[in-house]
């Protein structure tokens, strides 16, 4: 069974649409949360996302774009996203945002894995370092953990006290596509991160995601590149904050 793994779309059509033109066959596909905020194309990425993944968890963004929470945390330019995302929401999708699950969220077709948006210690929390990553693996006892939040593409495990950040081991592809692979070991746990489709923050500008292989027990990570211009073009367009069309070009 192949699951598909999608993260931080952030509204961003132009990355989502190339990662689902370089995707291989899966059975089914998870969305990690923060569909929307910062990118020109909400309600075309959450009709696309609402059709393909029966598996959802809500991101910090998903419910400040839908109003659920005050943007008191959120920095300007955040927070001037988010009200532009909530003023060009339909009805529709305002309510499929709302109505999205908090994480932890499990799934009876994929056993032993849970996921999240930020850790499962907490929805908003972030698992950015070997420490953080050491305390969300201490904390439960799933054996592979799927988040996003932190925009970087990466895999933790623990073979010894402190988790570390795992070498993935980079194929040769033949479409545009780089491709990464993880080797699973079935007794070890994981937490694995399949980037951002739609913000990377890693300095690669391309739009990242994961495919999880049960029966293979592996990961595959992958980078796509995409119609950037197209996107910064949408954003400025859309009278968004300039600084998240540049942003986009240097992956940060
Ligand atoms: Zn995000």
């Amino acid at each position: 069974m192949r699951l598909l793994l999608v993260s931080d779309i952030h509204g961003n059509l132009e990355a989502l649409e190339a990662c689902l033109d370089s995707a291989p066959e899966h059975d089914s596909v998870a969305n990690l949360g923060d569909v929307v905020g910062y990118g020109a194309s909400p309600n075309q990425v959450i009709d696309l996302v609402r059709e393909m993944a029966p598996i959802n968890v809500r991101g910090n963004h998903d419910r400040c774009c839908c109003g659920m929470v005050d943007l008191s945390n959120f920095n300007p330019v955040a927070a001037a996203a988010a009200l532009w995302t909530r003023s060009k929401l339909s009805d529709f999708n305002l309510d499929w945002l709302i109505g999205l699950p908090r994480g932890p969220r499990r799934d009876a077709a994929w056993e032993g894995a849970q996921f999240v948006h930020g850790s499962p210690l907490g929805e908003d929390d972030y698992i950015s370092s070997e420490f953080s990553a050491n305390a969300a693996l201490e904390g439960t006892s799933s054996r592979l953990t799927f988040f996003g939040h932190t925009h970087i593409q990466c895999a933790f495990t623990r073979p010894r006290r402190l988790a570390e950040p795992l070498p993935l081991e980079r194929l040769n592809s033949a479409s545009r596509a780089q491709v990464s692979r993880l080797k699973l070991n079935p007794a070890q746990q994981y937490l694995v991160n399949p980037g951002s489709v739609g913000q990377p923050r890693d300095r690669d500008r391309r739009a990242a995601f994961a495919l999880y292989d049960s029966k293979k027990h592996e990961i595959r990570f992958y980078r796509v590149p995409y119609d950037i211009k197209r996107a910064q073009e949408r954003i400025l367009q859309a009278g968004l904050p300039e600084m998240l069309a540049t942003r986009l070009a240097d992956g940060r």
